[in-house]
């Protein structure tokens, strides 16, 4: 079998997208995945677990690794710090394991930069009304904080060029093995396989050639 190095693998889209339910089902599904848990100055919410949902660091503390070149990347948002430490992501794509980072545009954006194989993918609802019915349905937010989740959204599908590919959330169960069948497919590229590639060709010349 030939070995693959692991794919970084961006996951944005819109909130109430379903990318949480999307990634766990992925995770549930398929073992090679792992997920980068973010670093956040936002405060915990009630469904949060220190560590496993986030990383919940003051200001200070994510300040200070930033200047410790602790993050692969960070940005803000909504007035607080959202990054993605280094280190664990580093070695699990050296371990060969596929890393997905759930991380807004901007992020996405500094990813791209220092990872150029990195694949970007966006989540969508599969409709506007949907979008609107899906976050109004959740019943935990004034219809105040829906209208600015649905304004945000307008503005972050401005984004949406910029990534490698789109997938429509709308039946669970198939958008989780299209996400999977597209990182597959990513593994198998050329430049991705090139030693593999390369050391079949020397053996094909070698046993093979005619004198
Ligand atoms: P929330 O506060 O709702 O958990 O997340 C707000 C936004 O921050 C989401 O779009 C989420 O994808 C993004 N986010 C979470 N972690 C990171 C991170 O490490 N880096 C960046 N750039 N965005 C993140």
């Amino acid at each position: 079998m030939m070995k693959t190095k692991g794919l970084l693998v961006v996951i944005s889209g819109f909130s109430g997208a379903g990318k949480g339910s999307l990634i766990r089902e992925l995770r549930k599904r398929y073992d090679n995945y792992r997920l980068s848990v973010s670093a956040t100055t936002r405060q915990p919410r009630t469904v949060d677990i220190p560590g496993e949902t986030y990383f919940f660091l003051t200001r200070d503390e994510f300040e200070k690794m930033i200047s410790g070149n602790g993050f692969l990347e960070y940005a803000q948002y909504n007035n607080n710090y959202y990054g993605t430490p280094r280190a664990y992501v580093e070695q699990q794509l050296q371990e060969g394991r596929d890393v997905l980072l759930e991380i807004e545009v901007q992020g996405a954006m500094k990813v791209r930069e220092q990872f150029p194989d990195a694949m970007l993918i966006f989540i969508v609802p599969p409709s506007a009304e949907i979008l609107e019915k899906r976050l109004t349905g959740r019943g935990t937010e004034t219809e105040e904080q829906v209208r600015a989740r649905l304004r945000l959204a307008v503005e972050e599908s401005r984004q949406m060029p910029e990534y490698d590919y789109i997938v429509i959330n709308d039946d669970l169960g198939k958008a989780c093995e299209e996400l999977h069948t597209l990182i597959d497919g990513q593994h198998r590229r050329y430049a991705l396989n090139r030693e593999f590639a390369e050391q079949l060709q020397e053996d094909l010349y070698r046993r093979f050639k005619e004198e």
